[in-house]
């Protein structure tokens, strides 16, 4: 019997996590620029219209985000992350462009931060400036905060290994109470999350 064969991505889309993206819609192509600002904009409404219980929910939900990425952080920073980082030149960061999640972008708008603006003609990530990433580590996208290379992990004592695998379990647990609030998937980044809505005629937030 033939082996059933697998869904895999949709047509022209690429790995989710690290190939190109290229919205494309029906007779109509769009830069990820293009792509980036109309993303940004249809989520900025969409969590205007949100009614007042779901957004203080969304706010509450970022607020404890915020801090654990930053209590990561200040972990991760204990294996000297910064100097190895430099030195090494940020090898991790090379496929950064869909770690950029719809949650990320809530984090912004829930507490009024001004949204950086990315460069897709970037060789590395799009987010990524001479200073370094375009985040702060308390917005960073999941994906970002939570890798650490072997070399960083080997440096890291057992306490601090389980410190940080608490912290991303806890991480992982309010990424998902956001996805369950706002009834949709958003681990595959802002630009595909915003391009599968526009595809099935929703909206990025369904409640
Ligand atoms: S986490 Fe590791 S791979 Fe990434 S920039 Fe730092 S040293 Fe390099
Ligand atoms: S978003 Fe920031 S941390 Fe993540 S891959 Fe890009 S530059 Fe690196």
């Amino acid at each position: 019997m033939a082996a059933a064969r697998l869904a895999g991505n949709r047509r022209r889309e690429q790995n989710p996590a690290y190939g190109l993206l290229r919205p494309i819609f029906p007779g109509e192509s769009v830069t990820q620029q293009e792509g980036w600002l109309a993303a940004v904009s249809a989520a900025s409404e969409e969590y205007r219209q949100l009614p007042p219980h779901l957004s203080i929910r969304v706010g509450e939900l970022v607020a404890e985000i915020y801090l654990l990425k930053e209590s990561f952080q200040r972990i991760a920073a204990k294996v000297d992350a910064d100097g190895a980082c430099a030195r090494c030149g940020g090898l991790c960061c090379r496929h950064g462009k869909h770690h950029f999640s719809a949650v990320d972008l809530l984090a912004y708008l829930a507490t009024g931060r001004e949204l950086f603006t990315p460069d897709f003609a970037h060789q590395i990530c799009p987010y990524l400036s001479f200073r370094g990433c375009l985040m702060e580590p308390g917005l960073r996208p999941f994906n970002c905060i939570i890798f650490l290379c072997d070399q960083l992990e080997g440096q890291l004592c057992e306490e601090a290994r389980g410190e940080l695998l608490t912290l991303e379990q806890e991480l992982r647990r309010l990424y998902l109470c956001l996805e369950l609030l706002l009834g949709n998937r958003f681990a595959n980044g802002l630009l595909i999350t915003w391009e599968r809505a526009v595809s099935s005629g929703k909206g990025l937030f369904n409640y």
